[in-house]
């Protein structure tokens, strides 16, 4: 039997790179070799145990990759090509799927989202794709494995904050929390339109590529109230779309206070524990209030979609990748990146 390297969880703290079985190819599946992936926030909740998965579970969800089989259904594709793949898998048949809910594929919550979640991931040398052909998504030529390594997550994350908090021509956003998904979220604001994107985080590095991605303001909120600064700067109305980036109670609430009435909140976060509603911000139910939450929008159209603004030049994330590691040192990627240390923003992973 051919093996592959693949980083495993195997209990709360520990991921680590082991030998495994390469995976069969059935009908409607395809076999991509991994050409470049990377660590999500949301893996280091699995690695902490924060959300849960199964023990034995290959991670990674954000493939960049050149097709190595293809199974006996699937045409269209061919063997060599260069494609990436959404975090995000939906089958594309289901009633969700055709209803447009497609990252809720099978009418479950989260049901598109079975790569590192439900089925093994591509942090590993190969990687099996289900429904491939909803899924693969050629690589447009001239663009390099680094150019579009954001657009199976990241990016598609982040402008989806943007895109169903229903970004207007002229409104005023705010986007609380500047990660890599943040930063996605101001780059969408602009991209929607929006006349004045204001943002808050502490990390100066993240102030800094906020303002190049389209942030006009810039609020540190260890030495400003954000809502209150934000209030100010609307003259007392409020934002017309609130971005929620990091799943927090603070970072909602925030949110929720800096709104306008009859805005958006529109949240991205990926919250645990408990999360609580305060009714003055709320207006006691009565203030036309829409929240709205996503989880990032996959399938082989909407990479297509990112794909064609980063050739655009529209939107340039190379600069998010500050570091880079083999698979075989993907340990100390998670520790770096778990610990946010060394002003990392994403970490390329070369398998
Ligand atoms: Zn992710
Ligand atoms: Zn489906």
């Amino acid at each position: 039997m051919k093996t592959m390297k693949a980083a495993v969880f195997k209990e709360p703290g520990r991921i680590v790179v082991e030998e495994r079985p390469i995976p069969d190819v059935h009908a409607t599946d395809a076999l991509l070799k991994v050409t470049l992936t990377t660590i999500c926030g949301t893996d280091v909740h699995i690695l902490k145990g924060e959300y849960p998965v199964a023990p034995g579970l290959i991670v990674g969800h954000e493939p960049v990759g050149v097709i190595e089989r293809l199974g006996s259904a699937v045409t269209g594709y061919e063997v060599g090509q260069r494609v990436i793949v959404g975090a995000i898998t939906p089958c594309g048949q289901c009633y969700s799927c055709l209803d447009g809910h497609s990252s809720q594929c099978r009418g479950h919550a989260m049901g598109g989202w079975r790569f590192g979640n439900t089925i093994d991931g591509c942090q590993a040398e190969y990687v099996l794709v289900p429904d491939a052909m909803a899924n693969l998504s050629p690589v447009p030529q001239g663009l390099t494995d680094e150019q579009v390594l954001m657009c199976p997550d990241i990016m598609s994350t982040g402008i989806s904050g943007a895109e169903n908090g229903g970004v207007r021509i002229g409104d005023i956003v705010a986007v609380f929390a500047q990660g890599p998904i943040g930063l996605c979220a101001t780059a969408g604001a602009r991209l929607r339109g929006a006349s004045r994107i204001i943002v808050v985080d502490a990390v100066p590095e993240r102030l800094r590529l906020a303002r190049a991605l389209g942030a006009d303001d810039v609020i540190d909120f260890n030495t400003t109230d954000p809502v209150a600064a934000i209030t100010e700067m609307t003259g007392g109305r409020g934002v017309d779309v609130a971005i929620e980036a990091l799943g927090k109670q603070q970072t909602f609430e925030w949110g929720l206070r800096a709104l306008k009435p009859g805005g958006v909140l529109s949240s991205l976060g990926v919250y645990s524990g408990k999360l609580s509603l305060p009714v003055d911000a709320f207006a006691a139910g009565l203030g036309d209030h829409l929240i709205r939450t996503t989880l990032c929008p996959g399938g082989k159209e909407r990479m297509r979609r990112l794909m064609s603004i980063v050739q655009s030049g529209r939107v340039d994330l190379r600069q998010f990748v500050t570091h880079r590691f083999p698979l075989d040192r993907i340990e100390e990627a998670y520790e770096l990146f778990a610990n946010q240390r060394d002003k990392v923003i994403k970490v390329a992973i070369v398998p």
